[in-house]
This record gives C-alpha cells, structure tokens and sequence, in this order.
C-alpha cells in the first residue's frame, strides 16, 4: 500500500507511523517531496488500510494489490476453464445454460429440456430449492425437484446446474446436479461458501443483489482457498435506483471480472432485465461484452410458471436468440453451442 501523509504532517508524525508500519511486519519505503511524504509499504503480512488511514498525519492509503489472491489474475494469469463432462466453460465456446426457473412437474421439465437441448444449451438449469423474497410464494419441489431435471438432463444429453441454498442440502443437492447454483442472496453466506470449497463439483456463484465486483470476488475466494478451483461467476443485475427493470444488468462487470480474474463469467439476463422482453437484447450484450457463457431461463408454458415466468422466454424466442448469438459469438472470435442434431427435435 501507499500512504500518502498531510501537507503539514510533522516529523513525529511521520516518524510515528513509520514505526507503527515496522511494528505490523511491514517494510517502509519513505519519499520526501517539496510538499508531501509518501510511504511505500511492501511485507508478506495484510494490513487493514483503516487502521493507518485513522493514524495522525495521513492523508490517505492507497491499496495497491486486491484483498482476494486466488482468485486473481495477478496470481493465476491464464483463465481457468471448467470442465462439466465434455462442456468446457471458459475455453473459446460460449455455453448456454437454460431451463425454468423452477422445477414444476415432470412434463413442464422435460419438454424444456427437449426445447433449449434443440436450440442449443449444453446445461439444464432449474432450480429446486428457491430463495423467493416472500415465504408465501412457491419454494420449490424439493428432492422430487431434483429428480426431475436428473432424468430430463440425462434423457436430453444435457449437464444439470441447480441452486443449494444451505450447507445442509449440499450432500443431497450434489447427488443430482453437476454443478452447484450460489444464488445472488447466498453469496455472502459464508459457511456454505466455506463447505463448498471442500466439494469437488463446480460452482455457479452470482452476485449478489447488492454487492460489488470486489465483494463477489472475495466470495469466491472461500470457494477456491477451501481448495475448490473450479468457480464460475455469474452476473445477474444489481439493485440501482432504476425501476423500469427488475435489476439494472451490469454488463460492465463482465470486462471487469475478466480483467481482475481468471474465473469464468457467464451472464443471466433473465433475472438482469426481469422482463422476457428484455432478455434477447441483454444476452445479445453479454455475449458481445465477453461473457463465457449465459444462463436463461426458459418455460414451456411461461405464463402459468410457479416462478419467475415474466421473465422466462418462449422456446421460440430462446431459439431466435440462439440464432442471433451464434452470428454474434464468431465477430468477436469465439464458437457458440453447435447446431443441435436432428435426433433431438422438440417436440
Ligand atoms: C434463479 O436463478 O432462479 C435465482 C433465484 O436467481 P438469483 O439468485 O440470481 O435471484
Ligand atoms: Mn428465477
């Protein structure tokens, strides 16, 4: 870090928070301008830059490497790939990841397993335990959950991502899923995050509704310090002051994440716009800003979905913005899902 003392700062001062630095185990580096000293601070030890901003005679600490190490690029500079079967996310493909929101019925799940398998997905999503905001609203099937998108996923060829909400439903939720959803509101819980680290399948970690870039990346820290690599990040729309969507989709975040660190970043524009008819023009986005894969949600029957139909497409316009992706994904040197194979037609 770089502290930079007041204009006016006195000797004792400055000599004061040198020694306090020497005292943390750090190594002080001082530059005395006409007007101003600043102190280089370099030591194998993590110093909380407030308790030397508080310190009499400084102006201000500069932090010059991030908090989180494993997760960035500076420690791990080529990008990490994840492996689900044959699905690579990470590499050059852009996956797709598709499916409702929740599992409903065994029908409603395996006919949108068959509609975004035609399109294009290589991963199933639907979830089976659901953080909903009100208690009321629909939490999801549970196991039989599960069990249904395992057999659409198997029938379909189709690797299953699915939300665990609780370290207590790792165990069960890893007998069905090849990789574990972190929703938005969880990734601040940090004994899940902490328990997951010790599994050995990837995990899906959105950010939360609130929650800065270097928050979410300290979230996935847990993960890989617990000795989990394989993270991937997901953006899914932030809270702003905005109304007209239900979250505010930070595309920017995708560059960003990519710049910091070597974690895949897949998009989800469904919960980012929060409006089906916003989806197409936000995945259209992502892809171009960079994102290594999509996650969308899809229903047969959107508008009698126990969750989030509003936002869920019609396999129609899952398959129309599949279409418009795989001109998209090539412009900027990179392969999306291949054409599906006339074997597994939609019903
Ligand atoms: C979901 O994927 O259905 C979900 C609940 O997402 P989020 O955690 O991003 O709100
Ligand atoms: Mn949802």
């Amino acid at each position: 870090m770089v502290v930079v003392m007041k204009e006016r700062a006195s000797e004792a001062e400055i000599d004061a928070v040198i020694a306090r630095l020497i005292d943390l185990g750090m190594d002080v580096h001082r530059s005395s301008g006409a007007t101003r000293t600043v102190l280089g601070v370099v030591g194998a030890q993590k110093v909380d830059p407030q308790l030397v901003a508080i310190l009499d005679g400084v102006h201000e600490v500069l932090r010059i490497t991030e908090p989180y190490k494993r997760a960035s690029r500076s420690f791990k500079p080529t990008d990490t790939v994840v492996s689900v079967g044959d699905v690579r996310i990470g590499g050059d493909e852009v996956v797709v990841m598709s499916g409702p929101c929740s599992a409903e019925t065994e029908d409603q799940v395996m006919a949108t397993a068959a509609a975004v398998k035609h399109a294009g997905a290589k991963i199933l999503r639907g979830g089976a335990f659901k953080p909903r905001s009100s208690p009321y609203s629909f939490q999801g099937l549970g196991e039989p959950g599960l069990q249904m998108l395992r057999r659409a996923a198997d029938v379909h060829g189709l690797a299953l991502v699915a939300e665990v909400m609780d370290a207590a439903q790792i165990e069960l939720v890893g007998r069905y899923s090849d990789i574990y959803q972190v929703g938005a509101r969880n990734m601040q819980n940090y004994t899940l995050l902490r328990e997951l680290g010790h599994t050995r399948k990837p995990v899906l970690l959105k950010r939360g509704i609130a929650a800065t870039i270097e928050e979410w990346l300290l979230s996935a820290e847990y993960i890989l310090a617990g000795g989990n690599p394989d993270v991937i990040l997901c953006e899914r729309g932030i809270r702003t002051f905005e109304t007209a969507t239900r979250n505010t989709f930070d595309v920017s975040a995708i560059p960003v994440v990519k710049k910091l660190s070597h974690l895949p970043i897949v998009a989800d524009p469904s919960h980012g716009a929060g409006r089906r008819d916003m989806v197409a023009a936000m995945a259209r986005a992502a892809v171009a800003a960079g994102a290594d894969g999509l996650m969308i949600e899809v229903h047969v029957d959107p508008d009698h979905a126990l969750s989030d139909g509003a936002q869920s497409m019609y396999p129609e316009q899952f398959e129309q913005v599949m279409r418009e992706l795989r001109i998209i994904a090539p412009a900027i040197g990179r392969t999306i899902c291949v054409a599906p194979s006339p074997a597994t037609k939609h019903r």
